[in-house]
């Protein structure tokens, strides 16, 4: 836990990948667990209606709990849903449950429908700033899907983080979000950039993964972190304890590698 600069301003992260099951969740929740360790203040934004970042992160998300619908649909202050997550007092978590499925339905029909999150995540930056408690960063934690929360989550965000998984059909997809993001870019949030690409459940014992790795790293010279997270029980294990593998195995290879992908992101700070 050496030291890590903290930026002058907060740095929004999307963790945004259409596809299931590569890594979304997971890395949104150790990065933010693996920073906040480093003394940053660190808030996660679940946007998925499964909600597993909440519960990884030990956010109480049950039906009637305030959460990220409550401010995207009826203008809740987020400061008035946000729980301080148990693995550590600097770690804020806003929490999503079951009613967020109905949203993307619901924010159809809503005035500014894709700035909504955006407008409420600026105020309450700001208010935190106001009484000494700004934030250093940002996890928005995205649906696979590329629908109305995913947008709401690029235009909120300045930083895009791809997380993909070392496997066969890796890079499917992948031209399609970046796509995505060029037309948010072009037409609702001009600061948007992938800043971020890292590599996830890597077994180096496979030529696949390799191959997978070196053909990212050829696409992504500078986006792509030179830590790679290994595929490790422990990591998957984590989640079932209400927990990040940061606190759950401090010292398993998977923490560790969370916790250098995170050092990695602070050094290199926020993209000009
Ligand atoms: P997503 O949010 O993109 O759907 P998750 O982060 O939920 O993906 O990961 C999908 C599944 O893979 C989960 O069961 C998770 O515990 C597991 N998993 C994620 N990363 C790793 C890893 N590095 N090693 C082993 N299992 C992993
Ligand atoms: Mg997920």
């Amino acid at each position: 836990t050496a030291a890590l600069p903290l930026p002058p301003s907060p740095r929004v992260f999307t963790i945004a990948n259409q596809k299931g099951g590569v890594g979304k969740t997971t890395t949104t929740v150790n990065l933010a667990a693996a920073l906040a360790r480093t003394g940053a203040r660190v808030l996660v934004i679940d946007l998925d209606p499964q909600g597993n970042a909440s519960t990884a992160l030990g956010a109480e998300h049950r039906s009637e709990t305030p959460s990220v619908y409550d401010v995207i649909i009826n203008d809740r202050a987020m400061s008035t849903v946000v729980q301080v997550s148990p693995e550590s007092p600097n770690l804020y978590c806003v929490p999503a449950t079951i009613h967020l499925a109905g949203a993307e339905i619901e924010l159809v029909s809503l005035v500014a429908r894709e700035q909504r999150l955006r407008r409420a995540l600026d105020a309450y930056l700001e208010e935190s700033a106001g009484v000494g408690e700004a934030f250093h960063y940002v996890f928005i934690d995205c649906p696979p899907s590329l629908g109305l929360l995913t947008i709401n989550a690029f235009v909120a965000a300045r930083e895009v983080l791809i997380p993909i998984q070392c496997e066969y059909y890796a890079l499917e997809g992948l031209s399609q979000l970046l796509n995505n993001i060029q037309l948010i870019e072009r037409h609702l949030n001009p600061e948007l950039a992938v800043s971020t690409i890292l590599l996830t459940m890597y077994d180096g014992r496979t030529n696949l993964a390799n191959q997978v790795a070196q053909e990212v790293r050829e696409h992504f010279p500078v986006q792509t972190l030179d830590t790679l997270i290994p595929r490790s029980v422990r990591i998957s294990e984590a989640p079932s304890y209400g927990q990040s593998v940061i606190s759950y195995d401090p010292q398993s290879a998977g923490s560790l590698s969370y916790s250098e992908a995170a050092a990695e992101i602070a050094r290199r700070g926020a993209p000009e």
